[in-house]
């Protein structure tokens, strides 16, 4: 069973020609979900040859611009080409009132139901979506606005099956988790324990520590670290700062601590593997 991700936008708050602000399509098994929604999603979606009308799901980590406001373009984009299938849209408490009064101020009708899911907890890990083919969980993590993180763990066909030492048992289920944008904390570890794929974000070099943290982001080591507690199989690094041509210092920086690394580029796929 196929399960992967397609970063669409890998950059901070400030897109450049290389890298957009953050979206990314997960895929799991065909049942497409979008991850942010920046300024420009929907024109990533279409060069990436991803159907628009396939992402009935989308989940918002939070309100900030970089991650957020491409989606009333989106889902008016969705009503002009005929849709008429719900969307469900899981986001921080607020977002329903800033789509409504855009399409309501500015005379945009929207001829099919959003169903809006809004988060407003401090603690504690809450089921906020689920469907035959995967449950979503997240966690607050820890920024300057109501921020959350996402665990999306598959759902396993009936049957599906492994072999281990000569026997066949069932295959656990395969996890992603998504982490962007934090601060260090090691209290958010427990949540991205047991993630096959754990995408943090890395917005600083080291030696911008201090910017980090008044900004509430990871540097490049804070995220391996904060990998090295949590042990995923793999770290995925994204929201990387404008600054930043290339990606080796921050890879060297991760990696210093935990080694399974890739930093993420706009375009690039990610299969979400039990090795
Ligand atoms: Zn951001
Ligand atoms: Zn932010």
């Amino acid at each position: 069973m196929n399960f992967f991700v397609t970063i669409l936008g890998s950059g901070a708050a400030l897109p450049t020609g290389r890298r957009r602000c953050s979206a990314q399509v997960v895929n799991i098994n065909g049942f497409k979900m979008l991850l942010d929604c920046a300024e420009g999603t929907q024109d990533r979606i279409r060069q990436h040859h991803l159907k628009l009308q396939s992402l009935g799901t989308i989940l918002i980590s939070h309100l900030h611009g970089d991650h957020f406001f491409g989606l009333p373009g989106l889902l008016s984009t969705m009503h002009l080409c005929g849709r008429t299938e719900p969307v469900t849209v899981v986001a921080p408490k607020g977002a329903r009132q800033v789509i409504e009064t855009t399409f309501d101020l500015t005379g945009n009708h929207i001829g099919y139901p959003i169903n809006f899911v809004e988060m407003d907890f401090a603690e504690g890990l809450h089921r906020v979506f689920e469907s035959p083919r995967c449950t979503v969980d997240a966690f607050p993590i820890l920024h300057s606005v109501p921020t959350y993180g996402f665990r999306i763990t598959e759902v396993p066909r009936s049957g599906e099956r492994k072999v281990e030492n000569g026997e066949r048992t069932l295959r656990s289920p395969r996890v992603y988790t998504y982490c962007c944008d934090t601060e260090y904390n090691e209290s958010l570890v427990p949540h991205m324990q047991g993630a096959d794929l754990l995408c943090l974000e890395c917005t600083f070099a080291d030696d911008l520590a201090d910017l980090a943290r008044q900004r509430q982001h990871l540097t490049a080591g804070q995220a391996g670290q904060l990998a090295a507690l949590a042990q995923p199989k793999q770290l995925l690094l994204t929201h990387i700062s404008a600054r930043y041509h290339e990606p080796d210092l921050l890879l060297a920086q991760a990696t210093a601590h935990f080694p399974d690394t890739t930093v993420a580029s706009d375009g690039l796929v990610v299969e979400v593997s039990a090795k």
